[in-house]
Order: structure tokens, then sequence, then C-alpha cells
């Protein structure tokens, strides 16, 4: 390598590529973070656009006992102390005797999940309960709005791997600003789109509008979304088996949308509180609302699936009126009348993500530990939320396969060279 070039080249500046450049630092090798876009975070963003921070994309720190990203956190909520969940029938709220009967039966989903035989594997909707009361209902929640995908396009023995409890927490900065703290002091460029990775010399070279970088190996943290539209040229081209493997991981969308409040109706709901609508033959799929977060001012909630992509593709006008009418469904003319200006996400049009995060596709659930396996002797290793398996889809998983990225660079001793 010239003396000039990295050690390493870090493409994607997320979490995973966060804590890739991290752990490339504290090794003391040299490194370079190039991001596309012109902020840090990827789909961890905080902006001040509803008066007080509001996430854009990852807002809990899911699994806080095991996540990697608590240590950092300052002041914060544990939502599942103080969140209070409403369900919508009709024009009325569920009763406590309702909601202790959707709570049986979301055991009774959870239950039949977990125990139906793995091998082989398939959709998550083909074992679940159906016909009951609530079943449409939990199927739609565990699906679009929590996965960001149905059901039926889920690998169930991914969605098994994938353990996500509680406690579930929420930085009062927002977690987006706390991913962009970690970033500090990084080695990194911002507006700098790669869009050619070439594996077939000793290191690796990188090329875009900016101009040409060369370096020992590479860790790729851009969404599969963008690797199987082809964002990112490769050459040699990638294995038959890494591209089976991204596209069996697409990306679900959840798009998350946030209120500002007007007046001092508080619609009798608490701070933290979520409410959400009960499907029937009215209601084919729901949207799920937060409000007043530390008190504030907003009411931020999400729709997921395929009832997002149809929204996204319509465009943000559609989004927010989607939302401001399931709103008023719940609440009526008062609700309405609360909800002021609004801000709609566009993770699922955005080239540099397109789509919120991964699921397996049923067959597929291989495809994390497959996409994670070192190319080219191990100069070039992907990263990401799709590359761990029991926090895939999180922050969580991001930033642990960044620094398993590292790891197996390390132990190949892939980064260490001064020749020229
Ligand atoms: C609405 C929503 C809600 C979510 N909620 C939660 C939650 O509550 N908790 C949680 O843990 N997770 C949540 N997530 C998921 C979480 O945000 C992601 O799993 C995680 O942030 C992914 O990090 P990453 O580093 O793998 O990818 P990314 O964050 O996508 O980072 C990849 C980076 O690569 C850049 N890039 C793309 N193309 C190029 C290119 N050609 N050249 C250079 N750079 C490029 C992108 O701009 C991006 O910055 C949510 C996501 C969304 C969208």
């Amino acid at each position: 390598m010239l003396r000039n070039d990295p050690d390493v080249v870090v493409i994607g500046a997320g979490c995973a590529g966060i804590a890739a450049a991290r752990a490339l630092v504290a090794a003391g090798k040299s490194c370079v973070m190039l991001e596309a876009g012109d902020r840090v975070g990827g789909r961890a963003h905080t902006s001040g656009l509803l008066g007080a921070p509001f996430d854009h994309g990852a807002t809990w720190l899911h699994q806080a006992d095991e996540n990697p990203l608590t240590r950092f956190i300052g002041e914060h909520i544990d939502h599942d102390t103080v969140r209070g969940r409403h369900l919508h029938l009709g024009d009325r709220f569920a009763t406590r005797a309702e909601m202790a009967e959707y709570g049986h039966a979301c055991d009774a989903f959870e239950t039949a999940i977990v125990e139906a035989p793995q091998i082989p594997d398939r959709a998550v909707s083909e074992v679940v309960p159906k016909g009951g009361r609530w079943d449409e209902t939990i199927g739609h929640w565990l699906g679009s709005q929590i996965n960001a995908a149905e059901l039926s396009l889920i690998s169930l023995k991914d969605y098994v791997a994938v353990d996500l409890e509680g406690p579930n927490l929420l930085p009062s900065e927002g977690l987006g600003t706390l991913v962009a703290r970690l970033a500090e002091g990084l080695p990194l460029r911002l507006n700098h789109a790669v869009t050619h990775l070439r594996w077939d010399g000793p290191g690796v070279t990188v090329e875009g509008d900016w101009g040409t970088l060369r370096a020992g190996a590479a860790v790729v943290t851009v969404s599969t979304g963008v690797l199987a539209a082809g964002g990112l040229r490769f050459t040699p081209g990638l294995p038959a088996e890494t591209m089976d493997a991204i596209h069996g991981l697409p990306l679900g969308l959840l798009t998350k949308y946030g209120f500002r409040t007007t007046g001092e109706d508080r619609l009798g709901m608490a701070p933290f509180h979520s409410a959400r609508r009960l499907l029937g033959p009215e209601v084919r799929t729901a949207m799920s609302w937060i409000f007043r977060p530390f008190d504030r001012d907003q009411i931020f909630g999400f729709v997921g699936g395929a009832r997002a992509w149809d929204l996204a593709k319509e465009g943000e006008a559609a989004t927010e009126a989607a939302a401001r009418a399931d709103f008023t469904a719940m609440f009526g003319a008062r609700g309405a009348q609360v909800l002021g200006p609004a801000v709609i996400t566009d993770w699922g049009t955005s080239p540099l993500f397109r789509g919120s995060y991964t699921h397996a596709r049923p067959g597929h659930h291989e495809s994390r530990a497959r996409l994670s396996l070192p190319l080219a002797g191990g100069r070039l290793r992907f990263a990401g939320e799709a590359c761990h398996s029991r926090f895939a889809g999180t922050v969580a998983g991001a930033w642990l396969s960044g620094e398993d990225a590292v790891r197996d660079l390390l132990a190949k001793r892939i980064a260490v060279t001064d020749a020229s």
C-alpha cells in the first residue's frame, strides 16, 4: 500500500460503520469512513423539526440489558414502565377485560410461533392462530408494525432467532443524537458516495465522483436494499451465494411520522401511552401512535408493511393524510384539531436506504450468516443490521456486526501491511 492509503475503508456511517471505525481506531489501525449522505447515523437520525428531538428512524434501545449502546445512554425513560396500551374498537377503547383477553391471545400467538417445528423453514403466517377475535390484529401488529413486513413474508426460523424483549429505553436526546455523538472524532468523509469497489487486487479500491481511494480491506455497511438495487458495483462481481444472501434479506418498510400538537387538549392520553385500532371488516390495516414522549408537544407513530410501501409510492402527503384519517377515526374532530404540522419520513424511497430494516424470506434464514462471511481472504467484509442474527434489524445488531467485521479483519491480519 501507498503510505497514505488507510488500512481499512469503511463504507457507510450508520451504526455498523461507526462501530467498525471505532474498533479500528481503538486497535491502532488507520481507516476512512466514506458516507454518501450529508450526516452520520444512517437509519438512526434525530432532528429538531418538531420543536424537540424527534427520531426519524431508530427510536428505542431494545433488550437494553444486553444492548451494546446502553452504556452510552444519558437521560432516558424505560418505556415499558410508563407505557399504557390502548386498543380502539369501533368508537371506543377496549375495556380492561378485553385488553386481558387480547393479552391472552398474544401469548397464544407467541407460543404457537415459538413451539412450531422449524424444519422445514416456512412463513410465520403458516403457524399462527387464525379466526379468533384478536388474531388479525395481532398478526398485523407483529408483522407490518413491528417487523415492517407481513408475517407471510418472514422466515419462521429467522423470526424466532431474533430476540428483542425489553427493557426498551427511550433516550431523551434522541437515539440518532446518541449515535451521532459516537462518531465524533472519527475519520469521516460525508458526501462521498462509493459507486464502485474493486477487490481483485492486493487490497481494495473504491471509487466515486470524488475520486479513488485504495485500502488494505473494506467493510461495507450499506443496506441490503442498496446492494440489491445495484447502488454499489463490485469488480469482480459478488459470488452467487453472497447475492443470494442479499436477496434473501429484503428491507421491509416502517414509515415513522410525527406531529406537533396544538392546544391544551390531551385527549385523555398520558405521556408515552400508545393507541391503535383493532382490525376487522372495515379496518384492514392500522397505524400506531405514541403520545407526548417526555411530555413534549409531540405525537408520533408508524405505518408498516405493504400499506407503508403503497403510501410511500404516493408520496409524503398521502402518508400524512392517511395518518390524520387514522387518528381522527379514533379521536374524532377533537383529535383532528390536536394534530399540528407533520414530519413524514421517507426511508422507502431514499436511494441510500430503500427500506427500514431487514427480515429473512422464508427458507433464507441462513442468509445473515452467509452475508457475514469474509470474502477475498478477508479483504472484503459486509456488516450492518442484516448481518446480525439475534439483534437483526436493530442498532444493536448493526453495532455488533461492525465490531465483528473488524475482529475478523484483525484476526486475518488483512489490515496490517506497510508494503507499497
Ligand atoms: C422507522 C424506523 C424505526 C426503527 N426503529 C428502531 C428501534 O426502535 N430500535 C432499533 O434498534 N432499530 C430501529 N430501527 C432500525 C435501525 O435504525 C437500523 O437497524 C440501523 O440503524 C441500521 O444501521 P446500519 O449501520 O446497518 O445501516 P445504515 O444506518 O443504513 O447505514 C448505512 C449507511 O450507508 C450509507 N450509504 C448508502 N449507500 C452508500 C454508498 N454508495 N456509499 C457510501 N455510503 C452509502 C447510508 O447513507 C447510511 O448512512 C428502525 C429503523 C427505521 C427506519
